[in-house]
């Protein structure tokens, strides 16, 4: 099949998944009104790939690099800065066109590229050979992944093993000569209950006495013993909002919940290899970081272009502080595009395979979460009180008070005051609203806290090289001779 149409991607959820939702079983999860739209964000991908515009066409869809069939090119596993560029090119055009991101590869493959890589390490011939023929698949049937790596994990300060409930990390239970059996939690899956295939990927280094829970594998969503338990979403806009036009994008995240499932030998990727669960983890992070600052570009330069508008619409915009703030806006996400580019530009070789540059990537995340509530904070400043107590469009659109909007919430007179009052509900979306606030934490922890992302610059910085440096600056070693 190669490529799918959007159509048979939602006729492919119809397979018996176990969903839940606000404690509602969901027969069709394609036709409920909050998963629903998460279908429809990932169903916008296929949409990109069925294009009859050749140069969107051409940049979602690739040869397979063996037989020439067209495949959605983030099956294409990277071999160079270029394949690298490519993903960050797609991410982003993805959002421009579709509104929203249809995370409907990008996590699944940033967990089995890191499974080659590891596999590679391992020099383990049949896992090798499983990543392989299961990438073969989702090229073959065009599927829909999610990347299932972070456990429930219970009390932080232990570990797997010293766990009151020995599953609070997904563990193998038992195994047999055709496959093993694994019990378990996973959290926060993006975009999960919507998904073909789950890949799942041990969240942290496990130990000598851990190996049952270093473990991954793929196995399909209506697996016997796996359940999805959603968060419930905000559903269609209101007709409150200003923008009722545009489709809602969401990827509803869930819980899942393994249990005692039974996944095939020719599935597995890792099965107690504990030594090589870091590099599993901590390669899928590099991955997953670049993937991350890949789709926050897009979404920080609307929310600059929203301090930008409300400047002109409020008649600020050649103000002395209100353009020291957006130079400060300007060169958050300014910093965040050069360093999410010279990621892909350097990246680290394994064999055949390239990792996105592991310090860079870690650092382009750590500006994004650590400034993230800054930059929010400019945009506010800039924007008015207004983006917190507006009007709404039932307001605007009620003729008893319409013309008192319309007077009073004027700015400058170079704009109407629609557009004004479209860019405040703009503003307000991203800066003062439910749903910015649920971005303020998916910035802190997704993709790891920033505590993750430092003890990893920590591992790849050139500390001995920069304190060597001060040592021959203060007289206590030698200069380099030349
Ligand atoms: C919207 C959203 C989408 C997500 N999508 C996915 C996804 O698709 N797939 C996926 O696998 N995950 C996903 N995640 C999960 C994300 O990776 C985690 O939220 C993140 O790793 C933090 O883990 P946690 O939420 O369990 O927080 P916690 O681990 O509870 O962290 C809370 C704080 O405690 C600190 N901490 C935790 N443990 C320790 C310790 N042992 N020692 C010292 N400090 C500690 C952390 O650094 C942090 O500061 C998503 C999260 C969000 C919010």
């Amino acid at each position: 099949m190669g490529i799918r149409t959007v159509e048979q991607y939602k006729e492919s959820l119809k397979d018996g998944r176990r969903v839940y939702i606000s404690g509602e079983k969901v027969a069709d999860i394609t036709k409920h009104p909050i998963l629903g739209i998460t279908c429809d964000t990932i169903g916008a991908g296929y949409e990109l790939t069925a294009s009859k515009n050749p140069d969107v066409k051409n940049l979602f869809v690739a040869p397979h690099p063996e037989t020439g069939e067209p495949i959605n090119r983030l099956f294409i596993t990277p071999k160079g800065p270029e394949d690298l560029a490519n993903r960050t090119k797609i991410i982003q055009r993805s959002i421009q066109l579709t509104g929203g991101l249809p995370f409907g590869k990008d996590i699944g493959t940033d967990c089995l590229n890191a499974a080659f890589v590891v596999a590679g390490q391992m020099g383990k011939k049949e896992y090798q050979e499983n990543a392989k023929n299961f990438l073969e698949h989702l090229r073959a049937n065009d599927l829909h992944t999610c990347g299932a790596v972070s456990c429930v994990k219970g009390d932080r300060s232990k570990e797997p093993a010293r766990q009151k409930h020995p599953d609070y990390y997904l563990r193998v239970v038992d195994r047999n000569k055709e496959g093993i059996i694994v019990k378990g939690a996973k959290i926060h899956i993006t975009s999960a209950p919507a998904a073909n295939e789950i890949i799942v990927v041990p969240t942290r280094q496990m130990r000598e006495n851990e190996g049952d829970y270093a473990v991954s594998f793929a196995i399909p969503a209506n697996t016997e013993g796996v359940t999805f338990i959603c968060r419930g979403g905000r559903g269609p806009w209101s007709n409150r909002e200003f923008h009722p036009d545009r489709p809602v994008r969401e990827l509803t995240e869930a819980m899942i919940v393994f249990d005692n499932v039974f996944v095939p030998w020719e599935r597995v990727f890792m099965c107690g290899e504990w030594q090589f669960s870091m590099l599993l983890a901590y390669t899928f992070a590099t991955f997953h970081r670049f993937t991350a600052i890949s789709y926050k570009v897009p979404s920080v330069e609307v929310m600059a272009g929203c301090a930008v508008a409300m400047a002109k619409y409020n008649g600020l915009e050649k103000v002395g502080h209100i353009r020291d703030k957006l130079a400060d806006i300007a060169a958050y996400v300014e910093t965040l595009r050069a360093l999410a580019n010279a990621a892909a530009q350097n990246p680290v070789m394994y064999g055949e395979i390239a990792v996105p540059n592991p310090l860079i990537a870690n650092m382009a995340k750590l500006h994004f979460a650590g400034k993230y509530h800054e930059f929010i904070k400019l945009i506010q400043d800039i924007a008015g009180g207004i983006i917190a107590t507006s009007p709404d469009r039932r307001d605007w659109d009620n003729p008893d008070i319409h013309d008192y909007l319309e007077h009073y919430l004027g700015g400058s007179e170079k704009y109407s005051t629609l557009e004004r009052m479209q860019m405040i509900h703009e503003t307000m979306r991203h800066v003062c609203s439910h749903e910015s606030a649920f971005h303020e934490v998916t910035t802190v922890h997704a993709e790891g806290s920033m505590a993750a992302q430092k003890m990893m610059i920590l591992a790849e910085s050139p500390l001995a090289q920069y304190e060597t440096m001060a040592k021959v600056a203060a007289g206590i070693l030698p200069p380099a001779s030349f």
